[in-house]
């Protein structure tokens, strides 16, 4: 998972990947400091675990989301014409069709929000 520190000299946040995915492994992993290097000031820092957090990864939303704004509208243009042909149990079920996409876009924000809570908390 990707996770965030804030650089001592500048500030600046810095970045980084780890396949940990609690801070309690982290710290097992790097015994409670990371030394990481800042791609702003170029300065090599220990950064104490206690310091680092995660958030939610802005691409995955944006992509759940997309799923969701593009998914829905081409569902309905791809059913509309058999929404006005079938009866009213065909709508139902092209209308449940319709909140899949808006379900993967819930579930994956979720996650994400779950996963971010749970990493901060630790
Ligand atoms: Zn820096």
């Amino acid at each position: 998972m990707r996770l965030y520190a804030d650089c001592p000299s500048c500030l600046n946040e810095i970045s980084f990947w780890t396949w940990d995915e609690s801070r309690a492994e982290i710290n097992k992993a790097n015994r409670g400091k990371l030394n990481l290097k800042c791609k702003k000031c170029g300065e090599e820092n220990d950064i104490f675990t206690s310091e680092i957090y995660a958030k939610k990864n802005k691409l995955l939303l944006i992509l759940s989301l997309s799923i969701f704004l593009i998914g829905t509208p081409y569902i309905i243009y791809f059913f509309w014409e058999k929404v006005t042909s079938l009866g009213h149990y065909s709508a139902l079920v092209i209308g449940l069709i319709c909140t899949v996409p808006f379900t993967i876009f819930m579930i994956i924000n979720k996650n994400e929000a779950r996963r971010v809570r749970l990493f901060n908390m630790g």
